[in-house]
């Protein structure tokens, strides 16, 4: 554990954590490609703070937060929740468990269940893990809804009748009605309007402080991210980029992904010029990602070794790590070597290029000369069909 973690009360600590999913078998079953949903991806949060996760769509985000909170089965590294590792729990501890960790969806449209009342939806999951005495539900469940900024006369009322900012609320009153220590929020507020999701995220920020609540916030939505967290992690096809605190990351971004995608966040200076860097291409498939640095094929800085050498994850100021050969010492000082392997794999490679396309070419000339005999069988064939 490093210096820094140490030193904090830490709720969630993920270290290395993969989870791939197959997307090619054989015919035993056995898996010969897999697309890297999460790899290699470490962090710790400390009790009652915010870590931002952000990223392009199909970054890994989304699969890192339900890693964390089990409903996917991670594929390698651990996850430690309040000292305890949970990596590979069994289902009783976990159901225990469900309570600490809970959910916030991104759409409130779908994930509320019509037929149930307001008050039925919050007060399922308090009365089957039994947090208060089932005479008190009723009132229990109301001061939720109150706290959240939903009035109490709501209780038997239908999802439809509310509309996207109050039925979010609804959401984050379910998620806190059980108590929570550590809250997963995935997009809460991109299916919100622009008004509403200022409400919403006070309202987390509210809850946070007076709860005690840590969050992990999913968003792409830097401005959002930037306001309600106090460390972000930068994903891209599954891998972690940069990882600093915000202030930190927003003052002074190192890689130039973040540095691309922060460019693009809105200034509320209408007489300021904004230097945006527009990203070349689309994102790589992850289940084809690109060798080396998997950002190689958009970043403007790419080198040689960039193409075939994977970068580290170096630490660059406190709690500040970037996983980029442009602050790795180590390769910034041989650049020249990494140029002259990089020569040579071209070289190797345009000659196994040259060697197919000769054998390719042989293949062709042969079936050519062999074309007139086959024609010569012919007439032959001709004179057996009229006999
Ligand atoms: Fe760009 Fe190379 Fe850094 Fe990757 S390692 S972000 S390609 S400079």
């Amino acid at each position: 554990m490093d210096e820094n973690v140490q030193n904090k009360d830490i709720i969630l600590e993920v270290k290395g954590l993969k989870k791939y999913f197959p997307i090619e078998k054989n015919l035993f079953g056995k898996t010969l490609r897999s697309l890297r949903a999460v790899d290699d991806v470490s962090f710790a949060v400390a009790r009652g703070t915010t870590i931002g996760v952000v990223g392009e769509s199909g970054c890994g985000k989304t699969t890192l937060g339900r890693t964390i909170l089990k409903l996917y089965q991670a594929d390698g590294g651990t996850i430690v929740y309040n000292g305890e590792d949970i990596t590979d729990i069994g289902k009783k501890k976990m159901r225990a468990l469900r309570t600490s960790i809970q959910l916030i969806f991104q759409d409130p449209y779908s994930s509320l269940p019509p037929r149930m009342t307001v008050g039925a939806i919050i007060s399922e999951a308090v009365r089957v893990h039994h947090i208060v005495p089932k005479d008190e539900i009723r009132q229990y469940v109301r001061d939720i809804m109150h706290k959240c900024g939903l009035q109490p006369q709501y209780y038997d009322r239908y999802p439809h009748e509310f509309s996207g900012g109050q039925r979010q609320r609804i959401c984050i009153a379910r998620a806190l009605a059980v108590k929570p220590d550590l809250v997963i929020c995935d997009e809460p507020v991109s299916a919100l309007d622009v008004s509403i999701q200022a409400q919403i995220i006070n309202l987390l920020k509210e809850l946070q402080n007076t709860m005690g609540l840590t969050y992990v916030f999913i968003s792409h939505d830097l401005s959002v991210v930037k306001y309600i967290t106090d460390q972000i992690l930068v994903m891209y096809l599954g891998n972690m980029m940069e990882l600093g605190e915000t202030e930190e990351l927003f003052a002074n971004p190192l890689h130039p992904y973040t540095k691309a995608l922060f460019s693009a966040v809105p200034v509320p200076d209408p007489d300021l010029k904004m230097d945006r860097i527009i990203l070349a291409g689309d994102i790589p498939s992850p289940a084809n990602p690109p060798k080396g640095c998997k950002f190689h094929t958009r970043c403007r800085d790419c080198m040689n070794v960039c193409r075939f050498k994977e970068p580290a994850f170096v630490e660059v100021g406190p709690e500040h790590k970037v996983a980029c050969h442009l602050y790795d010492q180590e390769v910034m000082q041989h650049l020249e070597e990494y140029d002259r392997e990089w020569a040579r794999m071209e070289e190797e490679r345009l000659q196994q290029e040259a060697e197919k396309e000769a054998k390719r070419k042989g293949k062709r000339s042969k079936t050519a000369q062999n074309a007139p005999a086959a024609e010569a069988v012919e007439p032959d064939e001709a004179l057996d069909d009229e006999q």
